[in-house]
Protein backbone atom coordinates (compact mmCIF):
# COMPACT_ATOMS: atom_id res chain seq x y z
CA UNK A 1 0.00 0.00 0.00
CA UNK A 2 1.61 3.55 -0.94
CA UNK A 3 -0.14 5.99 1.37
CA UNK A 4 0.51 9.74 0.14
CA UNK A 5 0.43 12.68 2.70
CA UNK A 6 -1.31 15.88 1.04
CA UNK A 7 0.03 19.37 1.85
CA UNK A 8 -3.31 21.27 2.70
CA UNK A 9 -4.39 23.77 -0.34
CA UNK A 10 -7.27 25.96 1.52
CA UNK A 11 -5.74 29.27 2.51
CA UNK A 12 -4.96 29.28 6.48
CA UNK A 13 -4.81 25.36 6.66
CA UNK A 14 -1.93 25.06 8.64
CA UNK A 15 -2.55 21.59 9.75
CA UNK A 16 -1.25 18.16 8.22
CA UNK A 17 -2.37 14.64 8.00
CA UNK A 18 0.26 12.65 9.33
CA UNK A 19 3.14 12.94 11.22
CA UNK A 20 6.70 11.25 11.37
CA UNK A 21 5.22 9.46 14.68
CA UNK A 22 2.59 8.47 12.24
CA UNK A 23 4.57 7.69 9.24
CA UNK A 24 6.58 5.28 11.28
CA UNK A 25 4.05 2.93 12.14
CA UNK A 26 2.14 2.64 8.72
CA UNK A 27 5.70 1.77 7.81
CA UNK A 28 5.52 -0.98 10.73
CA UNK A 29 2.37 -2.15 9.68
CA UNK A 30 3.99 -2.78 5.85
CA UNK A 31 2.92 -0.03 3.79
CA UNK A 32 5.27 3.20 2.21
CA UNK A 33 4.56 6.69 2.52
CA UNK A 34 5.12 9.79 0.28
CA UNK A 35 4.84 13.55 1.64
CA UNK A 36 4.06 16.21 -0.34
CA UNK A 37 7.21 18.60 -0.66
CA UNK A 38 6.56 21.28 2.49
CA UNK A 39 3.28 19.30 3.35
CA UNK A 40 4.41 19.75 7.51
CA UNK A 41 6.10 23.23 7.59
CA UNK A 42 3.01 25.03 9.15
CA UNK A 43 2.78 22.47 11.62
CA UNK A 44 6.53 22.92 12.67
CA UNK A 45 7.12 19.22 10.78
CA UNK A 46 10.30 19.61 8.41
CA UNK A 47 10.94 17.52 5.16
CA UNK A 48 14.02 15.86 6.41
CA UNK A 49 11.72 14.93 9.72
CA UNK A 50 9.22 12.88 7.43
CA UNK A 51 12.43 11.63 5.87
CA UNK A 52 13.96 10.69 8.75
CA UNK A 53 10.95 9.07 9.71
CA UNK A 54 10.76 6.60 6.95
CA UNK A 55 8.88 8.31 4.08
CA UNK A 56 10.03 10.18 0.74
CA UNK A 57 9.37 13.32 0.27
CA UNK A 58 8.33 14.99 -3.42
CA UNK A 59 5.93 17.12 -5.54
CA UNK A 60 2.16 16.12 -5.62
CA UNK A 61 2.04 14.33 -8.64
CA UNK A 62 4.43 12.13 -7.76
CA UNK A 63 2.99 11.35 -4.11
CA UNK A 64 -0.14 10.73 -5.72
CA UNK A 65 0.92 8.48 -8.62
CA UNK A 66 0.10 4.84 -7.90
CA UNK A 67 -1.49 6.04 -4.35
CA UNK A 68 -3.33 3.47 -2.20
CA UNK A 69 -4.68 5.76 0.07
CA UNK A 70 -4.55 9.89 0.15
CA UNK A 71 -4.23 11.55 3.73
CA UNK A 72 -5.15 15.30 3.90
CA UNK A 73 -6.83 17.06 6.18
CA UNK A 74 -9.69 19.27 4.24
CA UNK A 75 -10.72 17.94 0.98
CA UNK A 76 -8.60 18.75 -2.32
CA UNK A 77 -10.89 19.89 -5.25
CA UNK A 78 -10.93 16.58 -7.26
CA UNK A 79 -8.90 19.00 -10.24
CA UNK A 80 -5.87 18.59 -7.40
CA UNK A 81 -6.17 15.11 -7.63
CA UNK A 82 -5.15 14.31 -11.21
CA UNK A 83 -3.65 11.18 -12.04
CA UNK A 84 -4.65 9.15 -9.37
CA UNK A 85 -5.78 5.24 -9.81
CA UNK A 86 -9.62 4.69 -9.24
CA UNK A 87 -10.39 3.27 -6.01
CA UNK A 88 -7.98 5.68 -4.69
CA UNK A 89 -8.73 5.96 -0.48
CA UNK A 90 -9.07 9.69 0.48
CA UNK A 91 -9.27 10.05 3.92
CA UNK A 92 -10.42 13.23 5.61
CA UNK A 93 -12.23 16.21 6.87
CA UNK A 94 -14.26 16.76 3.50
CA UNK A 95 -17.21 18.69 4.70
CA UNK A 96 -19.51 16.33 2.93
CA UNK A 97 -22.42 18.69 3.99
CA UNK A 98 -20.42 22.07 3.20
CA UNK A 99 -18.56 20.41 -0.14
CA UNK A 100 -21.13 18.64 -1.63
CA UNK A 101 -20.42 18.88 -5.43
CA UNK A 102 -17.12 18.16 -4.19
CA UNK A 103 -18.29 14.65 -3.01
CA UNK A 104 -19.96 14.04 -6.59
CA UNK A 105 -16.58 14.96 -8.33
CA UNK A 106 -14.79 12.29 -6.11
CA UNK A 107 -17.53 9.86 -6.84
CA UNK A 108 -17.26 10.66 -10.81
CA UNK A 109 -13.05 10.38 -10.35
CA UNK A 110 -13.57 6.94 -9.01
CA UNK A 111 -11.80 8.11 -5.60
CA UNK A 112 -13.35 6.45 -2.39
CA UNK A 113 -13.88 9.40 -0.03
CA UNK A 114 -14.46 8.89 3.28
CA UNK A 115 -15.40 11.58 5.79
CA UNK A 116 -13.71 11.20 9.48
CA UNK A 117 -16.43 13.83 10.65
CA UNK A 118 -18.68 11.01 9.77
CA UNK A 119 -17.59 8.44 12.36
CA UNK A 120 -20.26 7.59 14.32
CA UNK A 121 -19.74 8.04 17.98
CA UNK A 122 -19.13 4.43 19.82
CA UNK A 123 -17.02 3.42 21.91
CA UNK A 124 -14.67 1.80 19.35
CA UNK A 125 -14.30 4.97 17.10
CA UNK A 126 -13.09 7.37 20.10
CA UNK A 127 -9.75 6.84 19.03
CA UNK A 128 -10.58 7.85 15.89
CA UNK A 129 -12.78 10.82 16.05
CA UNK A 130 -11.28 13.74 14.74
CA UNK A 131 -14.40 16.00 15.71
CA UNK A 132 -13.51 15.23 19.69
CA UNK A 133 -9.49 16.24 19.46
CA UNK A 134 -10.10 18.90 17.29
CA UNK A 135 -12.86 20.69 19.26
CA UNK A 136 -11.05 20.15 22.84
CA UNK A 137 -7.85 22.07 21.53
CA UNK A 138 -10.21 24.79 19.80
CA UNK A 139 -11.93 24.80 23.52
CA UNK A 140 -8.65 25.83 25.03
CA UNK A 141 -7.67 28.13 22.13
CA UNK A 142 -10.81 29.85 22.38
CA UNK A 143 -10.34 30.73 25.68
CA UNK A 144 -6.91 31.95 24.96
CA UNK A 145 -7.60 33.88 21.86
CA UNK A 146 -10.47 35.50 24.18
CA UNK A 147 -7.60 36.70 26.94
CA UNK A 148 -5.69 38.14 24.42
CA UNK A 149 -8.37 40.18 23.13
CA UNK A 150 -9.29 41.19 26.98
CA UNK A 151 -7.52 44.14 28.21
CA UNK A 152 -7.63 42.59 31.57
CA UNK A 153 -6.77 39.94 33.84
CA UNK A 154 -8.52 36.43 34.90
CA UNK A 155 -7.55 35.62 38.82
CA UNK A 156 -8.57 37.83 41.46
CA UNK A 157 -5.68 39.40 42.82
CA UNK A 158 -4.61 41.13 45.82
CA UNK A 159 -1.84 43.15 45.94
CA UNK A 160 -0.36 46.26 47.99
CA UNK A 161 -2.14 48.47 45.65
CA UNK A 162 -5.21 47.11 46.01
CA UNK A 163 -7.53 43.86 44.52
CA UNK A 164 -8.65 42.99 41.28
CA UNK A 165 -11.38 41.24 40.67
CA UNK A 166 -11.62 37.83 38.67
CA UNK A 167 -13.29 37.41 35.87
CA UNK A 168 -16.50 35.96 35.16
CA UNK A 169 -16.27 33.97 32.18
CA UNK A 170 -19.81 31.84 30.82
CA UNK A 171 -19.40 28.92 28.36
CA UNK A 172 -23.15 28.11 26.04
CA UNK A 173 -22.59 25.14 24.61
CA UNK A 174 -21.05 22.33 26.73
CA UNK A 175 -19.73 19.34 23.85
CA UNK A 176 -15.96 19.04 23.70
CA UNK A 177 -15.12 21.61 23.42
CA UNK A 178 -16.85 23.94 25.83
CA UNK A 179 -15.76 21.54 28.39
CA UNK A 180 -12.20 22.28 27.84
CA UNK A 181 -13.26 26.11 27.87
CA UNK A 182 -14.16 25.37 31.01
CA UNK A 183 -11.84 23.57 32.22
CA UNK A 184 -9.56 26.18 30.84
CA UNK A 185 -11.30 29.76 32.10
CA UNK A 186 -11.10 27.58 35.41
CA UNK A 187 -6.96 26.82 35.54
CA UNK A 188 -6.48 30.85 34.56
CA UNK A 189 -8.51 31.89 37.44
CA UNK A 190 -11.87 32.79 36.04
CA UNK A 191 -15.55 32.48 37.71
CA UNK A 192 -16.82 29.96 35.11
CA UNK A 193 -20.22 29.01 34.47
CA UNK A 194 -21.83 27.03 31.61
CA UNK A 195 -25.21 26.19 29.53
CA UNK A 196 -26.00 23.68 27.52
CA UNK A 197 -29.71 22.50 25.91
CA UNK A 198 -29.03 18.60 27.10
CA UNK A 199 -29.78 18.29 30.74
CA UNK A 200 -26.73 15.41 30.73
CA UNK A 201 -24.04 18.14 30.90
CA UNK A 202 -25.12 19.48 34.70
CA UNK A 203 -23.26 16.78 35.79
CA UNK A 204 -20.23 17.43 33.70
CA UNK A 205 -20.51 21.81 34.28
CA UNK A 206 -20.34 21.07 38.28
CA UNK A 207 -17.44 18.62 38.49
CA UNK A 208 -15.44 21.17 36.56
CA UNK A 209 -15.91 23.63 39.41
CA UNK A 210 -17.99 25.59 37.20
CA UNK A 211 -21.94 26.75 37.92
CA UNK A 212 -24.40 25.20 35.73
CA UNK A 213 -27.27 27.95 34.42
CA UNK A 214 -30.16 26.09 33.19
CA UNK A 215 -33.36 27.02 31.55
CA UNK A 216 -36.09 25.50 34.40
CA UNK A 217 -39.35 26.17 33.05
CA UNK A 218 -38.96 24.22 30.13
CA UNK A 219 -37.73 20.60 29.68
CA UNK A 220 -34.72 20.93 27.21
CA UNK A 221 -32.92 17.32 25.98
CA UNK A 222 -33.12 14.56 28.55
CA UNK A 223 -30.82 11.21 27.84
CA UNK A 224 -29.12 10.63 24.86
CA UNK A 225 -31.47 12.16 22.63
CA UNK A 226 -30.24 12.14 19.33
CA UNK A 227 -26.46 10.13 19.71
CA UNK A 228 -25.58 12.99 22.35
CA UNK A 229 -25.98 15.60 19.60
CA UNK A 230 -28.46 18.31 20.31
CA UNK A 231 -31.38 19.13 17.81
CA UNK A 232 -33.50 22.31 17.40
CA UNK A 233 -35.09 23.45 20.67
CA UNK A 234 -38.81 24.00 20.46
CA UNK A 235 -39.88 28.47 20.12
CA UNK A 236 -41.12 28.26 23.94
CA UNK A 237 -37.27 26.87 24.74
CA UNK A 238 -35.91 29.19 22.91
CA UNK A 239 -37.88 32.73 24.63
CA UNK A 240 -36.88 30.68 28.31
CA UNK A 241 -33.18 30.66 27.13
CA UNK A 242 -32.99 34.01 25.65
CA UNK A 243 -34.49 35.31 29.01
CA UNK A 244 -31.65 33.50 30.90
CA UNK A 245 -29.04 34.63 28.99
CA UNK A 246 -30.50 38.33 29.05
CA UNK A 247 -30.67 37.78 32.87
CA UNK A 248 -26.94 36.53 32.85
CA UNK A 249 -24.93 37.84 30.32
CA UNK A 250 -24.60 41.18 31.31
CA UNK A 251 -22.38 40.40 34.48
CA UNK A 252 -19.85 38.30 32.46
CA UNK A 253 -16.40 39.61 30.70
CA UNK A 254 -16.06 36.70 28.51
CA UNK A 255 -18.45 34.63 26.88
CA UNK A 256 -17.29 31.86 24.85
CA UNK A 257 -20.16 30.06 22.67
CA UNK A 258 -19.67 26.59 21.27
CA UNK A 259 -22.99 25.51 20.35
CA UNK A 260 -23.72 23.22 17.20
CA UNK A 261 -26.47 21.17 15.57
CA UNK A 262 -25.61 18.74 13.19
CA UNK A 263 -25.86 19.50 9.86
CA UNK A 264 -27.87 22.53 10.51
CA UNK A 265 -26.64 26.50 11.15
CA UNK A 266 -25.81 26.99 14.46
CA UNK A 267 -28.67 27.80 16.70
CA UNK A 268 -28.71 32.09 17.39
CA UNK A 269 -28.13 32.14 20.87
CA UNK A 270 -26.98 35.96 21.67
CA UNK A 271 -28.31 38.87 20.38
CA UNK A 272 -27.11 42.17 19.41
CA UNK A 273 -29.30 43.60 22.56
CA UNK A 274 -27.92 41.47 24.80
CA UNK A 275 -24.29 42.19 24.16
CA UNK A 276 -25.38 45.86 24.58
CA UNK A 277 -25.88 44.97 27.91
CA UNK A 278 -22.45 43.78 28.78
CA UNK A 279 -19.91 45.78 30.27
CA UNK A 280 -17.22 47.77 27.18
CA UNK A 281 -14.16 45.55 27.07
CA UNK A 282 -15.77 41.93 27.85
CA UNK A 283 -15.12 39.79 25.13
CA UNK A 284 -17.19 36.96 23.28
CA UNK A 285 -15.48 34.30 21.05
CA UNK A 286 -17.93 32.28 18.48
CA UNK A 287 -16.68 28.89 17.81
CA UNK A 288 -19.76 28.64 15.97
CA UNK A 289 -19.20 31.23 13.51
CA UNK A 290 -18.04 28.65 10.41
CA UNK A 291 -21.75 27.52 10.76
CA UNK A 292 -23.36 30.73 11.07
CA UNK A 293 -22.40 31.84 14.24
CA UNK A 294 -24.15 31.48 17.91
CA UNK A 295 -23.97 35.51 18.21
CA UNK A 296 -25.62 38.25 16.26
CA UNK A 297 -22.83 40.42 14.52
CA UNK A 298 -19.92 37.98 14.74
CA UNK A 299 -17.56 38.02 11.65
CA UNK A 300 -15.82 34.59 9.51
CA UNK A 301 -11.96 35.83 10.26
CA UNK A 302 -12.43 39.22 12.36
CA UNK A 303 -12.79 40.63 15.67
CA UNK A 304 -15.51 43.11 15.52
CA UNK A 305 -16.27 45.62 18.49
CA UNK A 306 -20.37 46.35 18.95
CA UNK A 307 -21.25 48.15 21.62
CA UNK A 308 -17.40 48.55 23.07
CA UNK A 309 -17.56 44.81 23.27
CA UNK A 310 -15.22 42.75 20.87
CA UNK A 311 -16.70 39.53 18.85
CA UNK A 312 -14.09 37.38 18.21
CA UNK A 313 -14.76 35.29 14.79
CA UNK A 314 -11.57 33.39 13.98
CA UNK A 315 -11.88 31.01 10.92
CA UNK A 316 -10.55 27.24 11.52
CA UNK A 317 -9.47 27.90 14.99
CA UNK A 318 -7.64 23.76 15.48
CA UNK A 319 -5.46 25.27 12.81
CA UNK A 320 -4.21 28.18 15.21
CA UNK A 321 -2.35 25.60 17.01
CA UNK A 322 -1.30 23.12 14.42
CA UNK A 323 1.24 21.22 15.73
CA UNK A 324 -0.72 19.70 18.49
CA UNK A 325 -4.02 19.39 16.42
CA UNK A 326 -1.97 17.58 13.66
CA UNK A 327 -0.43 15.45 15.78
CA UNK A 328 -3.74 14.37 17.23
CA UNK A 329 -5.60 14.51 13.56
CA UNK A 330 -2.60 12.12 12.49
CA UNK A 331 -3.34 9.97 15.20
CA UNK A 332 -7.30 9.57 14.41
CA UNK A 333 -6.34 8.81 10.64
CA UNK A 334 -3.96 6.12 11.71
CA UNK A 335 -5.92 4.56 14.21
CA UNK A 336 -8.89 4.33 11.52
CA UNK A 337 -6.51 2.65 8.89
CA UNK A 338 -5.01 -0.04 11.34
CA UNK A 339 -7.81 -0.90 12.59
CA UNK A 340 -9.20 -2.04 9.05
CA UNK A 341 -5.86 -3.25 8.41
CA UNK A 342 -5.11 -6.64 7.11
CA UNK A 343 -1.69 -7.94 8.26
CA UNK A 344 -1.26 -10.56 5.55
CA UNK A 345 -2.18 -8.92 2.60
CA UNK A 346 -0.90 -5.74 4.00
CA UNK A 347 -3.57 -3.77 2.61
CA UNK A 348 -6.88 -2.14 4.11
CA UNK A 349 -10.75 -3.78 4.31
CA UNK A 350 -13.78 -1.82 4.35
CA UNK A 351 -16.34 -4.78 5.29
CA UNK A 352 -19.70 -2.50 3.82
CA UNK A 353 -21.32 -4.07 6.83
CA UNK A 354 -19.13 -1.93 9.62
CA UNK A 355 -20.71 0.52 11.11
CA UNK A 356 -17.87 2.46 11.35
CA UNK A 357 -17.18 2.18 7.15
CA UNK A 358 -20.87 3.04 6.74
CA UNK A 359 -20.76 5.53 8.41
CA UNK A 360 -17.75 7.24 6.77
CA UNK A 361 -18.03 6.48 3.17
CA UNK A 362 -19.50 8.90 0.95
CA UNK A 363 -18.39 7.55 -1.87
CA UNK A 364 -18.10 3.91 -3.09
CA UNK A 365 -17.29 2.19 -6.98
CA UNK A 366 -18.15 5.79 -8.73
CA UNK A 367 -21.61 6.62 -6.91
CA UNK A 368 -22.24 8.66 -3.60
CA UNK A 369 -23.12 6.57 -1.39
CA UNK A 370 -23.66 7.71 2.27
CA UNK A 371 -27.10 7.73 3.48
CA UNK A 372 -26.94 11.09 6.12
CA UNK A 373 -25.82 13.08 2.10
CA UNK A 374 -28.72 10.71 -0.09
CA UNK A 375 -30.26 11.68 3.39
P1 LIG B 1 -21.47 19.70 19.19
O1 LIG B 1 -20.18 20.26 18.72
O2 LIG B 1 -22.41 19.12 18.21
O3 LIG B 1 -22.26 20.83 19.99
C1 LIG B 1 -21.64 21.53 21.05
C2 LIG B 1 -22.61 21.67 22.20
O4 LIG B 1 -23.61 22.65 21.89
C3 LIG B 1 -23.38 20.40 22.56
O5 LIG B 1 -23.15 20.07 23.92
C4 LIG B 1 -24.83 20.78 22.32
O6 LIG B 1 -25.74 20.13 23.22
C5 LIG B 1 -24.79 22.27 22.55
N1 LIG B 1 -25.93 23.02 22.00
C6 LIG B 1 -26.59 22.84 20.82
N2 LIG B 1 -27.61 23.71 20.70
C7 LIG B 1 -27.59 24.48 21.82
C8 LIG B 1 -28.39 25.57 22.28
N3 LIG B 1 -29.41 26.01 21.56
N4 LIG B 1 -28.08 26.11 23.46
C9 LIG B 1 -27.04 25.65 24.21
N5 LIG B 1 -26.25 24.63 23.83
C10 LIG B 1 -26.52 24.05 22.66
O7 LIG B 1 -21.23 18.64 20.35
P2 LIG B 1 -19.94 17.72 20.59
O8 LIG B 1 -18.87 18.47 21.23
O9 LIG B 1 -19.66 17.04 19.33
O10 LIG B 1 -20.51 16.67 21.66
C11 LIG B 1 -21.80 16.10 21.53
C12 LIG B 1 -21.93 14.89 22.46
O11 LIG B 1 -21.23 13.77 21.93
C13 LIG B 1 -21.42 15.07 23.87
O12 LIG B 1 -22.31 14.43 24.75
C14 LIG B 1 -20.11 14.36 23.86
O13 LIG B 1 -19.71 13.93 25.14
C15 LIG B 1 -20.48 13.19 22.97
N6 LIG B 1 -19.31 12.52 22.40
C16 LIG B 1 -19.28 11.15 22.41
C17 LIG B 1 -18.19 10.49 21.87
C18 LIG B 1 -18.12 8.98 21.84
O14 LIG B 1 -17.33 8.45 21.12
N7 LIG B 1 -18.91 8.27 22.58
C19 LIG B 1 -17.16 11.22 21.29
C20 LIG B 1 -17.23 12.60 21.29
C21 LIG B 1 -18.33 13.23 21.84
Amino acid sequence: MKIAVLKESEPGERRVAATPETVKKFIALGASVMVETGAGEAATVSDADYVTAGASVGPRSEALKDADIILVVQGPGAAGLNGVKPGVLLVGALNPFGKRDQVDAYAAAGVEALAMEFLPRITRAQSMDILSSQANLAGYKAVLDAVAEYGRALPMMMTAAGTIPAARLFVMGVGVAGLQSIATGRRLGAIVSATDVRAATREQIQSLGAKPIFVEAVAGIEGEGAGGYATEMSDEYKKAQAELVSSHIARQDIVITTALIPGRPAPRLISDEQIATMRAGSVIVDLAVEQGGNVEGAKLGEVVVKHGVKIVGHKNVPSRLAADTSSLYARNLYNFLSAFWDGEAKTVTLPDDDEIVKGVRLTHGGKVVSERLLG
